[in-house]
């Protein structure tokens, strides 16, 4: 009897189609093997599961009692190669999440176009110190470049991310405007428009909490960028 449907499932998820013996990405060609036969008494549990490829299923398997030659595998030596793989699999991304060398490059290039950008918005608090005056154009025309279709990432994750950085940006864009900020005449640089009751008013309420949570979220998207 094979083993039950969830339990493959289970398995295979775990291994990420990668053979748990040879360690290598077999995608289709895997199947699940008993560590201890049904006939000797083996469960069809995941911890009597071992996810292995075409090949190696022979080789960890094929053994005739009534001829022994060699030495079999044992059932502890299974689960701890089986336990060992999981646990190092488990952190690495499935194969078909890769990202590729297209994307590699792409990415590299995403970074250097908006870390020093990110890091400064990152760092600046809006509401009260000097802002760069070119930002709102710099942010203009990274997202115009980044939602041109050429750059666009085929792996899903880095595209989402991409994206969450766009939103972010265009989202800074409209707190970058005289309705917000003036010219501070000395340093050439904007600052927070405080020149009427009504100013303050938006200072507290949309200003300050508004750039203090996009901050946030592009600390965290920033952070995301170089985890891929
Ligand atoms: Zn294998």
């Amino acid at each position: 009897m094979p083993f039950p449907r969830n339990v493959r499932d289970e398995a295979l998820l775990a291994c990420k189609r990668y053979c748990c013996y040879c360690e290598k990405y077999s995608g289709l060609n895997m199947e699940v093997h008993h560590i201890i036969q049904e006939a000797d008494g083996g469960s069809n549990t995941l911890d009597n599961a071992i996810p292995v490829c075409l090949n190696c299923h022979g080789t960890i398997g094929a053994y005739n009692s009534n001829h022994p030659k060699g030495t079999k595998y044992s059932s502890k030596e299974l689960k701890k190669i089986r336990d060992e793989f999981y646990k190092k699999i488990k952190d690495i991304p499935r194969k078909a999440d890769q990202k590729t060398e297209a994307d590699e490059k792409l990415l590299v290039e995403f970074q250097d176009d908006f870390t020093e950008t990110l890091e400064y918005i990152v760092d600046t608090d809006f509401s009260s110190e000097l802002v760069d005056i070119n930002l709102f154009d710099t942010l203009a025309s990274l997202i115009n470049k980044w939602t041109r279709k050429k750059y666009i990432f085929k792996l899903k994750q880095i595209e989402n991310t991409k994206n969450d950085i766009l939103i972010s940006c265009s989202e800074l864009q409209k707190y970058l405007t005289i309705e917000y900020l003036r010219l501070h005449e000395t340093s050439g640089h904007l600052i927070f428009k405080n020149d009427s009751y009504e100013a303050g008013e938006k200072l507290r309420e949309e200003l300050r909490p508004e750039t203090v949570r996009i901050r946030t979220q592009i600390k965290h998207l920033l952070e995301q960028l170089y985890i891929y």
